[in-house]
């Protein structure tokens, strides 16, 4: 089965012919699972996102089920879509959560997802953070300094509770994604040189407050191939029977996340084809797989919905105006990111090549380019395509913007799981002087 087709693992985005599981449209009406996206915009307004829970089940269901034949724990990335209910949704099913703050961390718990399927990644956590990690118990650290490994060490000494660790290791692949979301190169702030990986590890288990329980990598994001992966899990296997050898124990090996999904063109492996180069690269052992995956899950289940506002022919080109902005969704502004773009209701109409573009005052506010569309009038609406993952996570109130709402769709069945913030909201907390 191609990958592009109906019933693929990757919802690829919704055009003729490429359809996206439960977003399809339905005679002209662009629907959600059984609910026409048109009828959500007018009782919750626009913009918004909106979420499909029979996508994020299906897609974790694929992912964890491409590892069956190995112990593995799926560790959602908690920071690409971070709403409770999405959180409540995956840990039900059975999945941890991979975390870089304590806020991450408040999440995962209220959401109900225990704290020995959590594991805790980043590289600049305070200590208020890590004491919080190791009072609920978290699976493991994922260590990315020497300095940090101390700062653990003594966090878990005052509270008398050991803190279990891997080291999250930098193994010099080239992920071969945007430079802004490699984070495995020697260049990168993240993770320890694999060639002082293992100094670093005979130093950790000489402390007393640390035990070592596996090693760690994240190598990228949105990566389209599965070699890097393989690559890196090769590397990082070198590591680990050099660890073996002297005793230095490897419950956890810890891939990370990264798994690419189709915004356009892009042709990322299956989950299946991933999780085959990955097990074929650590070979055999009883060591438990930990994966990471964010966007993958996600990515491609959910949409922002905008409303046109105006249109404008400026003296190169042309624009759609729309009521989301670079606050809303900035990985267009971030990452020169593709986002597809369709009419909520189809338009029998000439198509041309437009700009859609928000209301804020930055010239990098723009959520699509030279992109195809039929004319649009005001008041009518769009939907950007691949919009659930790094979405309303990354969105912040710049120009004084309420954050949008955030909306799941089950079945027939739709509920606002964030509110749009108010006006009130923005002032939140300020204070004449
Ligand atoms: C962001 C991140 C992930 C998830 O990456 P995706 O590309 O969304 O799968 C996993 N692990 C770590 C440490 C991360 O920082």
């Amino acid at each position: 089965m191609g990958i592009l087709e109906a019933g693929s693992p990757y919802q690829s985005p919704l055009k003729e012919k490429r359809i996206m599981n439960f977003f399809e449209y339905r005679g002209q009406e662009l629907y959600c699972e059984d609910i026409p996206v048109q009828k959500i915009a007018e009782k919750v307004g626009t913009p918004f996102y909106l979420y499909s829970a029979s996508t994020i089940e299906r897609h974790f269901n694929v992912f964890s089920e491409a590892f069956a034949q190995v112990h593995h724990l799926v560790c959602y990335s908690v920071k690409a879509n971070s709403n409770l209910a999405v959180l409540k949704l995956l840990g039900e099913m059975g999945a941890g959560a991979d975390i870089v703050s304590g806020g991450e961390l408040f999440r995962a718990l209220r959401a109900g997802i225990p704290g020995e399927r959590i594991v805790f990644s980043g590289v600049g956590k305070r200590v208020d953070e890590i004491s919080d990690a190791l009072a609920a118990g978290v699976l493991m650290f994922n260590v990315e300094s020497r300095e940090e490994l101390f700062t653990i060490n003594e966090t878990a000494g005052q509270m008398g509770r050991r803190a279990p660790i891997a080291l999250r290791v930098n193994p010099d692949v080239d992920p071969k994604t945007h430079p802004y979301i490699s984070t495995g190169m020697k260049k990168n702030k993240f993770g320890i040189p694999i060639s002082e990986a293992l100094l670093l590890y005979r130093e950790a288990v000489e402390l007393e407050w640390i035990e070592v329980v596996g090693v760690d990598c994240h190598i990228g994001s949105q990566l389209t191939t599965s070699e890097p992966f393989a690559e890196a899990v090769t590397r990082l296997m070198g590591l680990v029977r050099e660890m073996e050898a002297e005793g230095i124990p490897v419950r956890y090996f810890d891939v990370g996340g990264g798994l690419g999904i189709v915004y356009n063109e892009e042709e990322p492996p299956l989950p299946a084809n991933y999780a085959e180069a990955i097990i074929d690269a650590l070979g055999a052992g009883d060591r438990i797989l930990i994966l990471e995956p964010g966007r993958v899950i996600v990515g491609n289940a959910g949409i922002l919905v905008t409303r046109t506002l105006y249109n404008k022919r400026g003296a190169t080109k042309n624009f759609i105006i729309v009521d989301a902005g670079m606050n809303d969704l900035i990985r267009p502004s971030l990452y020169d990111a593709y986002q597809e773009v369709v009419p909520v209701v189809k338009k029998d109409r000439e198509q041309t090549v437009v700009d859609v573009v928000g209301p804020i005052c930055e010239s990098t506010d723009f959520l699509a380019r030279d992109h195809k569309l039929p004319a649009m009038a005001p008041g009518e609406l769009l939907a950007v395509l691949s919009a659930g993952a790094y979405g309303f996570p990354m969105a912040s109130q710049y120009n004084s913007r309420p954050r949008v709402p955030e909306v799941m769709v089950k079945g027939d069945r739709y509920e606002v799981i964030r509110e749009r913030e108010s006006y009130e909201d923005l002032v939140r907390g300020e204070k004449f002087f």
